[in-house]
């Protein structure tokens, strides 16, 4: 039994190996003992079968404004309730929600939601959609996938806030129930994420590239941290990388760093090191590029990317939209590349 009083399900993505059974989850592909549980602390091996004990288990719940995630060009303006769970795969030194990230199930306060309840509960809060994040949804994996589908089925839509530190197949299966995703790049070295993150780079830009084939809207989240991240040459590496393998139409968001978790003795981020990162992706012809947790016009705004005219005037959370006609450009006609 749970925590809570429900049981837990069976996972999804994995294979006995004698005993042991290796998951196939996510890039770890931990090999977990009878009884053991793996790296993300929620998928443990009962008996030789693999069970998703975080399915159903919810920390937070709360109404959030979509630019919140953030997603800039998915449904602008909408809010959006937002469920987060427990627990990640990764290791961020400077997690930004350590205190539901950074623990087990059985270190915090949590209740249970069937996904049968979700779409009431959105249209019960005024939203027409629901988003998972605060924590990683991937290793919510069984419930993400019941709970959007249940809001689908319902004609609500799904966003999904990730770190994209997920497997091929079962990104693939989110096709047709997540509408759209923020990715978080949180550094563009393999030796950033193996020191900081503990995982690797590589399987997150394919999971980016992927969603984006598949249809999915993408936006990309870059965090900025000073000594870490933060070189000009891994900056313009990475608006090449979104240049050649996202496309110049996916947004891009350069985030401040505030000190947190582990990293309480790195300072906030310049402003200039942020400006430095959008002129570099403006430089490289990315159409959207955005700045977050910082006051910046130029970087909170929607231009048309073909003759300059304000599309979207963002102020903090509050948003205007303006100069759109039909989806397009009220000036030029140009396709403003928003869901709407
Ligand atoms: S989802 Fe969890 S158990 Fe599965 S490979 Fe990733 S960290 Fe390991």
């Amino acid at each position: 039994m749970s925590i809570s009083g429900i049981e837990p399900k069976e996972a999804s993505f994995w294979e006995a190996e004698g005993e042991a059974i290796r998951c196939q989850l996510c890039p770890h592909s931990c090999l977990i003992p009878v009884g053991r549980t793996g790296i993300c602390r929620v998928r443990t091996n009962k008996g030789g079968r693999l069970y998703a004990m975080s399915y159903a288990k919810v920390s937070s719940i709360h109404l959030d404004p979509m630019e919140k995630k953030p997603l800039y060009h998915f449904k602008p303006g909408q809010p959006v309730l937002s469920f987060g769970g427990a627990s990640c795969n990764l290791r961020c030194q400077h997690c930004q929600n350590f205190t539901i990230a950074q623990v087990g199930l059985e270190d915090m306060p949590l209740r249970t939601v069937p996904p049968r309840e979700v779409p009431a509960l959105c249209r019960a809060n005024a939203s027409d959609g629901i988003a998972w994040t605060y924590n990683e949804p991937t290793i919510w994996y069984e419930y993400v996938m019941d709970a959007s589908r249940q809001c689908k089925d319902e004609g609500l839509f799904t966003v999904s806030v990730s770190n994209g530190y997920i497997q091929d197949a079962p990104l693939r299966q989110l096709k047709d129930v997540i509408d759209a995703m923020n990715i978080d790049v949180k550094g563009f070295t393999e030796t950033f994420y193996e020191t900081i993150c503990n995982g690797q780079l590589a399987p997150v830009l394919r999971s980016c590239e992927t969603a984006k084939e598949m249809g999915v809207h993408v936006e990309l989240t870059y965090l900025i941290i000073p000594t870490k991240n933060d070189k000009p040459r891994e900056i313009e590496d990475f608006c090449q990388w979104v240049r050649d393998r996202m496309g110049v139409d996916t947004p891009v968001h350069f985030s401040r760093f505030h000190p947190d978790y582990k990293m309480e003795n790195v300072p906030s981020t310049p402003r200039s090191t942020i400006e430095m990162a959008h002129a570099t992706a403006v430089s490289k012809g990315l159409e959207y590029v955005f700045i977050g947790n910082m006051p910046s016009e130029r970087g909170e705004n929607t231009y048309c990317p073909d003759c300059g005219l304000i599309l979207v005037r963002r102020s903090g959370y509050s948003v205007e939209v303006t100069n759109v006609v039909n989806c397009k450009c009220a000036r030029c006609g140009r396709d403003t590349d928003i869901v709407w």
